[in-house]
């Protein structure tokens, strides 16, 4: 059951106002197959209303706001979100079914994402440009105008705190889809955003099937920028249906990220990043690091210590105890048990037990560690998006790399070395948007620039370079002789 909300889920945010829709959509929770609520079906007749809204908004009180007002605002908003985080932190877990842990800090990083946007906010600036005689040159960074942010449902405070954050901190308003399976923290956010003194339109809420408010928002001829987050085949339609407004997007579509573990490696340190990376959010997390490549002095001490850990881990619903918790849905769950029927041939090291009361509704997979696998199986090259990893022997630094860098993805990789000098080598020749050092993810920093390369996408989000991919530059050149 859904605690006390100071908002209607079955509501779609327009312009300050909340408002039915006709159509709804039914909400259910991943860890019992419960239904929790309806939720507003919005289509193209909200989009249309939803981006004048935003553009209204732009030219009103929002569009004439100082940067340092619109920082104080975000740095409220990120007050409001800590001291809601018990809620927005239940909120999440009954929507995604993420264990209670992993949901309160994705909380605390969407006040966090508030905190550095709001504090970036008036940082951002532009330049003077030495030019010809009787000139001078100056840049101006603008909003892009009116934000589309489509939003899938395993992180979403984490996306929309990234993406919304840094969108509004540069002065644009926001339109923002979040996704179907799970839109009950958008929805608390940007109520606490009202809350924060946001003005009207400036963030509008849009939850809907993608196919009907996705679709619409990603064609309309009144969006001036699309981030989208999400699976490399709808990310490649929202490119394509943007395309003919001629409108920037960014795209952050996942990938199949390594760690390599060389001989010399620290595997006391790296022991609990090998698991707990591949198997935080059941797997759902578009850095999951699913393929673990570890060279073959010590690939049965890593096995091992593997194997054990995943003995230990609990899986169950995610308002319990549990280390890992269901999948988002039925379609999930049928995906992945469908890549663990590929899996067969393939020696299982590792698979945590399902306790055997486990909601019988719920959409629970056993994760499983499978190794060695060869690195061209599809378990090595395919998103799996649930709780499986598999592990890849090497010898040499030259092959880690070769199987690292061969898949379809880029998007984030780490090294496991005592080795300085291949730490540098391989930073440089791994084929990632990020590339960590002895450590993976360093901790979620909200201020580390994250994105892909290949069909990891493109496009920073996170960090002061965020602010930069939301807004646009121009330059003006006066002669004045
Ligand atoms: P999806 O990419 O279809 O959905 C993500 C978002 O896009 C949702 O808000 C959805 O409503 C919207 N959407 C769907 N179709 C759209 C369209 N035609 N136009 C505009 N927006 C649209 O992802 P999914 O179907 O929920 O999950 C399928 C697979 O995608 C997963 O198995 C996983 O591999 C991948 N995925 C990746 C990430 C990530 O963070 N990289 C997140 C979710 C899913």
């Amino acid at each position: 059951m859904l605690p006390d909300l100071p908002f209607d889920p079955g509501h779609v945010l327009i312009g300050g106002a909340w408002r039915a829709t006709s159509a709804k959509l039914p909400l259910d929770n991943p860890s019992t197959g419960a239904p929790l609520c309806e939720i507003a079906r919005g289509g193209g007749a909200e989009i249309d209303a939803a981006i004048a809204a935003a553009q209204a908004a732009r030219a009103g009180d929002w569009g004439r706001m100082t940067a340092a007002e619109r920082g104080r605002i975000l740095l409220r908003l990120s007050q409001l979100v800590l001291d809601n985080a018990d809620l927005l932190t239940t909120l999440e877990s009954l929507d995604v079914g993420k264990p209670l842990a992993q949901s309160r800090a994705d909380a605390l990083a969407l006040a966090r994402y508030c905190e550095f946007y709001g504090g970036a906010a008036d940082k951002l600036h532009g330049q003077t440009i030495p030019y010809l005689d009787g000139y001078t040159v100056y840049t101006l960074r603008e909003p892009h105008g009116v934000t589309g942010h489509i939003v899938p449902w395993n992180y979403p405070m984490q996306i929309i705190g990234r993406s919304v954050g840094a969108a509004l901190a540069t002065g644009n308003a926001c339109v923002l889809k979040p996704a179907e399976d799970a839109c009950l923290t958008a929805l608390m956010f940007a109520f606490l955003a009202q809350e924060a003194g946001l003005p009207d339109g400036a963030l509008n809420v849009v939850p809907g099937l993608g196919s009907e408010a996705g679709a619409a928002l990603s064609a309309h001829p009144g969006i001036d920028h699309i981030s989208f987050t999400g699976s490399v085949a709808t990310g490649s339609a929202v490119q394509a249906a943007a395309a003919p407004n001629v409108v920037p997007v960014t795209l952050e579509l996942g990938g199949k990220s390594p760690q390599l573990v060389f001989d010399d490696a620290d595997i006391d340190a790296a022991l609990p990043f090998l698991v707990n990376a591949g198997l935080q959010n059941a797997g759902q997390t578009c850095s999951a690091a699913s393929r673990i490549l570890v060279q073959r002095g010590v690939l049965d001490e890593v096995t091992q210590r593997m194997a054990a850990a995943y003995a230990a881990k609990r899986v169950g619903p995610a308002t319990g105890d549990a280390d890992i918790g269901p999948l988002i849905n039925a379609r999930q769950k049928t995906r992945v048990e469908g890549y663990l029927a590929r899996a067969e041939g393939l020696p299982l090291i590792a698979a945590a037990e399902l306790p055997a009361d486990l909601p019988e509704g719920g959409h629970y997979v056993r994760p499983s560690l499978y190794g060695p696998v060869p690195p061209d199986h599809p378990l090595a090259q395919d998103e799996i998006f649930g709780p499986v990893q598999v592990i890849i022997p090497f010898d040499t630094e030259a092959e880690a790399l070769a199987i690292a860098n061969g898949t379809d993805y880029g998007l984030v990789a780490s090294v496991w070395t005592r080795d300085g000098a291949r730490q540098m080598r391989l930073a440089r020749a791994l084929r990632s948007g990020q590339v960590f050092l002895n450590n993976y993810g360093a901790g979620g920093g909200v201020e580390l620039p994250f994105g892909g390369t290949g069909k990891s996408g493109f496009g920073r989000e996170k960090g002061f370079e965020a602010l930069y991919g939301f807004s646009t530059l121009k330059t003006v050149a006066a002669f004045h002789g």
